[in-house]
């Protein structure tokens, strides 16, 4: 997720210079309509496919291992937040010791306060 993020603020810091650079020397009454089309055709939208790809490729991680369901692991980053390692299909960071089940993330004083 972090990549996403990365290359969506390297295409800001890019297209957004640029657009201004450029609106100088093409003054159009239709410039706001240009430059909103370039915003999502060059920032937006590659930012929705480079997230779909993610989910995609993580998606055996974030829905059908050990970690999908302990409270250690971080579904946006697909992290173990114990041991900082992702894990993978094949690769387990705590090898199964570390896991807790994300139902025990409840206070006890939540449980006896109702
Ligand atoms: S503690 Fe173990 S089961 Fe839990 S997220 Fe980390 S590697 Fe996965």
């Amino acid at each position: 997720m972090g990549e996403v993020i990365f290359w969506t603020i390297i295409r800001i810091a890019v297209v957004i210079p640029i657009l201004w650079w450029a609106e100088e020397f093409f003054h159009t009454q239709f410039w706001w309509t240009i430059g909103l089309l370039v915003i999502y055709g060059i920032i937006i939208q590659p930012a929705i496919v480079h997230y779909r790809l993610f989910k995609t490729k993580n998606k055996d991680i974030i829905e059908s291992t050990l970690c999908s369901t302990c409270k250690h692991f971080d579904e946006s980053a697909v992290l173990c937040m114990l041991h900082d390692k992702h894990p993978t299909t094949a690769f387990l960071p705590c090898e199964g010791i570390g896991w807790e089940p994300k139902s025990l993330d409840v206070d006890s004083e939540d449980i006896f306060s109702n």
